[in-house]
């Protein structure tokens, strides 16, 4: 291998990183929440010992040959926090701000929005810390074919299921299903969810987790005597999870009154129109410069006069230094992790009803697992069927998470965890212990 003309590295360490990491620790964070939910459950202390474990945390290194001829060696994860009800199921994602905290938080959510929606999955989750905006094709091929092999051990239809999650794609995903295939020396399509549907990927995958906040955001209307016409809804963030929620609900007769991205934000109280913002970023990236509205920031996005807020961006937005000034009615989480713990008990004060992420995003893994169950019977549905499946669901799933948190006086979010643990919790005590 040559290292010839070394460049001063590109990558830059973005300045809220130290910040984030002091703060905001998401496991943390996570934690603080189960913790809670394990105590109205009253789960006895040796199981509560084994969830707050992760089962296995795997950290390699990734040497790449950059196009320049420098070898560069990154650090990836993979965690897989809970097995007990299936193959570990969850995404990789590869991004600057990556920690090993923040993997293991990701894989513990895995698992509860699994028993969530009662898919028969444990969690895990996998990172890189890199930036691949500053990679070409060629390098993110070879980083994540490398990475799949230093990792192949714990992957396998039955063991350990990835999905593409923040700066990965169904382009990922075929070069990890590659890699695994090409080891195993036969095609093995049911490794890896949101793959390319030429090549054993599901119809309405990629809308599914927009379809998924949108179900539940009705159900919320409904349950709160709303109507869907004309509610006011604003979105932070515009790619996968926000454009296609956004799209669904306008589709339903709600007014999307503002949209962002990491560009900020536009406003319109009269509502914008979804598909034409949508062509707009499809040629100019990004929604700044958008003609239709007003040019807001995304924290002002965030604290609008709404009915319906969807942070569907980035983790830890809602905070305690904003969330007194929320006005929406209701938040729907189309993102992991944006409402800290403390903003969580301003939002309760405030009666905010909150659709938690662990259910209102829980869309996309609910199609993953029925890519998965395409792949390995090797019979596939038309999307209709997909739709319908995954409606009937998210409905009941927000039935049983809404009935769980009114039976014990508790915020959506602490009852959903409720009935996450203690379906995991059940499958633990029936199995028992391997000693
Ligand atoms: P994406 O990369 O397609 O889109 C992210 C969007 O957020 C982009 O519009 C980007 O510009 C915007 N953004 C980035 N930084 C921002 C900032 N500082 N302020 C405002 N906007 C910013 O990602 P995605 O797949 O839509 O995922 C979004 C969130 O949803 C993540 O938390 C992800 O983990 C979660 N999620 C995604 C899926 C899925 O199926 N894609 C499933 C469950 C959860």
């Amino acid at each position: 291998m040559t290292a010839t003309n070394p460049k001063p590295s590109q990558t830059v360490i973005r300045p809220d990183k130290d910040r984030f990491l002091a703060d905001q620790n998401p496991f943390e964070e996570m934690m603080s929440r189960f913790d809670d939910a394990a105590k109205h459950l009253n789960l006895d202390p040796g199981l509560y010992k084994i969830l707050r474990h992760p089962e296995k945390q795997i950290i390699v290194s990734v040497p790449v040959q950059r196009d320049n001829g420098e070898v560069e060696v990154y650090t990836g994860y993979r965690v897989l926090y809970n097995t007990s009800r299936g193959p570990a199921k969850g995404g990789i994602r590869f991004d600057l701000q990556v920690t090993l905290d923040e993997v293991k938080a990701l894989a513990a959510w895995m698992t509860w929005k699994c028993a969530v929606v009662n898919i028969p999955f444990g969690g895990a989750k996998g990172g890189v810390i890199c930036d691949p905006s500053t990679m070409s094709n060629a390098e993110l091929e070879k980083l994540t074919r490398r990475y799949t092999s230093a990792i192949i051990e714990t992957l396998g239809p039955d063991s350990d299921v990835p999905a593409p999650d923040v700066n990965t794609n169904e382009r990922v995903m075929a070069w990890v299903m590659d890699t695994y295939s090409m080891h195993k020396r036969h095609t093995v399509t049911a490794v890896v969810t949101g793959k390319p549907v030429e090549m054993g990927g599901s119809l309405g995958r990629r809308e599914a987790t927009g379809r998924g906040c949108m179900i539940v955001t009705r159900e919320a209307l409904r349950k709160l005597g709303m109507p869907v016409k004309g509610t006011r809804v604003a979105v932070q963030g515009f790619g996968n999870v926000g454009s296609i929620a956004a799209e669904l609900m306008e589709a339903e007769g709600m007014t999307i009154v503002a949209v962002s991205d990491k560009s900020g934000g536009i406003y319109n109280p009269k509502g914008l129109g979804i598909k034409d913002v949508l062509q707009y970023v499809r040629k100019n990236r990004f929604l700044t410069g958008y003609p239709g509205g007003k040019n807001i920031t995304n924290e002002e996005l965030l604290t609008l006069d709404c009915d319906v807020l969807v942070p569907a961006a980035l983790e830890n937005v809602i905070t305690r230094d904003n969330a007194a000034r929320i006005r929406a009615r209701i938040i729907c989480e189309g993102a992991n992790g944006p409402t800290t713990a403390a903003a969580d008990r301003i939002l309760d004060e405030k009666g905010v009803f909150v659709i938690p992420d662990i259910l209102a995003n829980a869309g996309g893994v609910t199609v993953s697992y029925f890519e998965w169950v395409q792949d390995r019977g090797g019979y596939f549905w038309d999307e209709e069927t997909v739709n319908q499946r995954l409606e009937k669901i998210m409905v009941h799933s927000f039935e049983e998470v809404t009935s769980m948190a009114e039976r014990h006086g508790l915020d959506n979010r602490i009852g959903a965890y409720m009935l996450a643990i203690e379906r995991v919790a059940a499958v633990h005590r029936l199995r028992g212990m391997y000693a």
